[in-house]
C-alpha cells in the first residue's frame, strides 16, 4: 500500500531583494505587467482575485513605492465615472544581469518593464589574462557593473540586484562555479559572494541556460509563454526549461545537463569517454575537422586555436549556405543530431516550443528552422492534440545577461519565485513558498 505521509513541503529561502513587501503586490505587479493593455483597478480585481478593498490599498503602496503610474483615464463606457488606468514605471526598480562566458562578458541593465537601457561586452582575455584568473575577472566584471549603472543613469538605491548567468555546474547553497569546462582556473570559485563584496549589491548567480530561459520567458514575446525549451548552442550545449511559465531548475539548479546524450555511436572521442556526444559533436571544432576531411576547407589549421576555428566555422557556414555540397550535409547532420535531442525533450515533457539561441546561433539559423520543423513534425507524438513550434531567439547576444537580470526582476513579479541564490540566510525573511493570491486587505 502506498503510504499517505506527506512529504516535506519544499521550504523555498526567502529574500531582501523584495522591497515590494507581500506576495498579493507581486500577483498585481505581475498582472499589470502582463496585461496586454492598460488595467483599472476594478480590472486587476478582476483579473486577480483580489478584493476591491484589497486592490485599492495594494495599488496605493505601489504608486508610493514608485513601481506603478497613473496612465490616463479608461474612456467611459456611460455608467459611473471614468477609471483611471496603471501601468509600470520603468524607472521603478533597475536589475543588472551578467553573463560570464568562457570567451566573452556581456553585463546589461533592465528596467522595471524589462527593457535594456545600458549594455557592455568584452573579451574574457582583455579582462583578466588569458589563464582567466578568477581574482582578475571578477574585479573586471565589478567595474563594468558600475559602467552599466552610470550609463544607464539608475539611482542607486532603485537598483534591485545582479543576476549572474554562469556555466554550469554551479553550487547554489555556496553560490559558486563548481568546475566548468571551458574556465579550467575555476574550481568552486564562490562569484555570488565575492560579486557581492566588491559591488554591496544582493547578487543572484544561475547557470545559463537558465538564464536565457528565463530571458525568453520575460522579453521573448508569444516565444516565451507556456511550455518550451531553450536549446543553448554555444561554448557546449545545454538546454534551459520553462513549464507552464515557471522556469524550473531541478533538484540542485544544474537542470538541462544535455551535452553528453549520445546521437552518433561512432562519433567523436568526448571528454566523458564515450563517442558522439551532442556536445562534442556540436562544437565548432568537430564541424571544421569534417570540412578538411571532406575538403571544403584546407588542410593545416590548428584545432587548438579557439579564433582560428572560428574562423573556419564561419566559413564552413558560409559554403553551406550557397550551394548544396560537403559543407550542407555536415551542418544538416548537426541540425539532424540536435532535432533528435529536441524530439526526446519534447516529447518527454510534453512542451509546445523548442527556442534556439547562444553565441553560434546566428550562424546555423538558416539550418535549422525548416530541417528541425519537418523532422519533429512527424515524431512530436502528441501532434494531434497540439503543435510544436521551432524558433530562434529575438534577444541575441544579449540573451545570457538579459535572463540573468530577468532572474533578478522575477522576485519582484514572480507569485512563486524560483530558488533564491543570494545573501546569507539570517537576512532572509522567513521564507516558505507561498500561496495562491489571498483576500487580505494588506
Ligand atoms: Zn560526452
Amino acid at each position: 500500500m502506498v503510504s499517505t505521509d506527506q512529504p516535506p513541503a519544499v521550504v523555498r529561502r526567502g529574500t531582501n531583494l523584495d522591497r515590494v513587501g507581500g506576495f498579493n503586490d507581486s500577483v498585481v505587479l505581475d498582472a499589470i505587467r502582463r496585461a496586454e493593455q492598460l488595467l483599472s483597478r476594478v480590472e486587476l480585481a478582476a483579473s486577480t482575485g483580489l478584493s476591491g478593498q484589497a486592490i485599492s490599498n495594494i495599488t496605493r503602496r505601489l504608486l508610493d513605492a514608485g513601481l506603478v503610474r497613473e496612465a490616463g483615464r479608461q474612456k467611459n463606457s456611460g455608467l459611473g465615472k471614468p477609471r483611471t488606468l496603471l501601468e509600470l514605471e520603468p524607472t521603478g526598480q533597475y536589475a543588472v544581469g551578467v553573463h560570464l562566458d568562457p570567451a566573452v562578458v556581456t553585463v546589461v541593465v533592465l528596467d522595471l518593464t524589462g527593457q535594456v537601457v545600458a549594455r557592455r561586452r568584452a573579451d574574457t582575455e582583455a579582462i583578466a589574462n588569458s589563464a582567466l584568473e578568477p581574482d582578475a575577472l571578477i574585479d573586471g566584471i565589478a567595474a563594468m557593473v558600475e559602467q552599466v549603472i552610470t550609463e544607464a543613469g539608475a539611482a542607486r538605491d532603485r537598483v534591485v540586484g545582479v543576476g549572474i548567468a554562469a556555466p554550469g555546474p554551479i553550487d547554489v547553497a555556496r553560490g559558486a562555479v563548481v568546475d566548468p569546462p571551458n574556465l579550467t582556473a575555476w574550481n568552486r570559485v564562490p562569484l555570488r559572494d565575492a560579486l557581492r563584496d566588491r559591488t554591496g549589491l544582493p547578487v543572484l548567480l544561475d547557470k545559463d541556460v537558465t538564464a536565457a530561459a528565463s530571458a525568453e520567458k520575460w522579453a521573448g514575446g508569444p516565444h516565451g509563454r507556456g511550455s518550451f525549451v531553450f536549446f543553448y548552442l554555444g561554448t557546449g550545449v545545454g538546454a534551459g526549461l520553462v513549464i507552464g511559465d515557471e522556469v524550473v531548475r531541478g533538484t540542485s539548479g544544474n537542470v538541462g545537463e544535455i551535452g553528453h546524450v549520445i546521437v552518433d555511436p561512432d562519433g567523436p572521442l568526448c571528454f566523458c569517454g564515450r563517442r558522439g556526444c551532442v556536445g562534442e559533436t556540436s562544437q565548432p571544432r568537430y564541424l571544421v575537422q569534417q570540412a578538411v576531411h571532406a575538403g571544403v576547407i584546407a588542410q593545416g589549421i590548428d584545432l587548438d586555436d579557439r579564433r582560428a576555428v572560428d574562423v573556419a566555422f564561419a566559413t564552413v557556414c558560409t559554403a553551406a549556405a550557397e550551394a548544396p555540397g560537403a559543407a550542407r550535409e555536415i551542418v544538416a547532420a548537426l541540425a539532424g543530431r540536435i532535432a533528435k535531442v529536441v524530439e526526446d525533450i519534447a516529447n518527454l515533457l510534453d512542451l509546445e516550443r523548442v527556442v534556439f539561441g547562444g553565441p553560434h546561433w546566428d550562424r546555423l539559423a538558416p539550418f535549422f528552422g525548416d530541417s528541425v520543423r519537418e523532422t519533429l513534425r512527424e515524431r512530436f507524438l502528441v501532434r494531434s492534440v497540439h503543435p510544436f513550434d521551432v524558433a530562434g531567439t529575438a534577444l541575441g547576444a544579449d540573451v545570457g545577461a538579459v535572463g540573468a537580470a530577468s532572474l533578478v526582476l522575477d522576485h519582484t513579479f514572480s507569485p512563486n519565485p524560483s530558488v533564491l541564490l543570494l545573501g546569507p540566510p539570517e537576512s532572509a525573511p522567513s521564507g516558505s513558498r507561498p500561496a495562491p493570491a489571498v483576500n487580505t486587505a494588506g
